[in-house]
């Protein structure tokens, strides 16, 4: 290896539209070290919020996918929040911030790439404000075009 130094992915770089497809890069929170589990915690709904907020070891659970019948691991703090918190009506309000509602949208997809104009549709927000919000220099919460994570 001559350099051993990650080089920045500058010439990835493409210009985000509405139409391009955004994701959760979960390397993004390795790579930063940032507190994805805390993070993850401040979309549990006030009781689930509770029950983890002293838990502060990973529990995984075992669970079925409906489609494939396969028996997958999953963080228990994901499966509370598909299974119970995102079905209360407070889980996106008018309250949410744009980056919080993106990303709990994405949370409960199972990270299936959305584009700012469908996640507009789905969090009643204007898809110009999303693209904007999302697509400037500083990359919140892992938001990313999904071409420019790749790899
Ligand atoms: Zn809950």
């Amino acid at each position: 290896m001559i350099n051993p130094v990650p080089a920045l992915k500058v010439s990835r770089f493409i210009k985000p539209n509405p139409d391009t497809p955004y994701h959760i890069d979960f390397d993004w929170w390795n790579k930063a070290d940032r507190d994805l589990r805390v993070y993850l915690r401040s979309h549990l709904c006030t009781v689930h919020r509770e029950m983890y907020a002293e838990s502060l070891t990973n529990t995984t659970i075992d669970w079925v996918d409906p489609q494939t019948a396969e028996v997958k691991p999953m963080d228990g703090i994901l499966y509370q929040l598909r299974l119970h918190c995102s079905q209360q009506p407070d889980y996106i309000t008018d309250q949410t911030s744009v980056v919080d509602a993106v990303f709990r949208v994405f949370l409960v997809n199972d990270n299936q790439p959305m584009s700012p104009r469908e996640l507009g549709e789905r969090i009643g927000k204007d898809a110009e404000l999303i693209l904007k919000t999302i697509s400037g220099k500083t990359v919140y919460k892992g938001l990313r075009p999904v071409a420019e994570s790749a790899g």
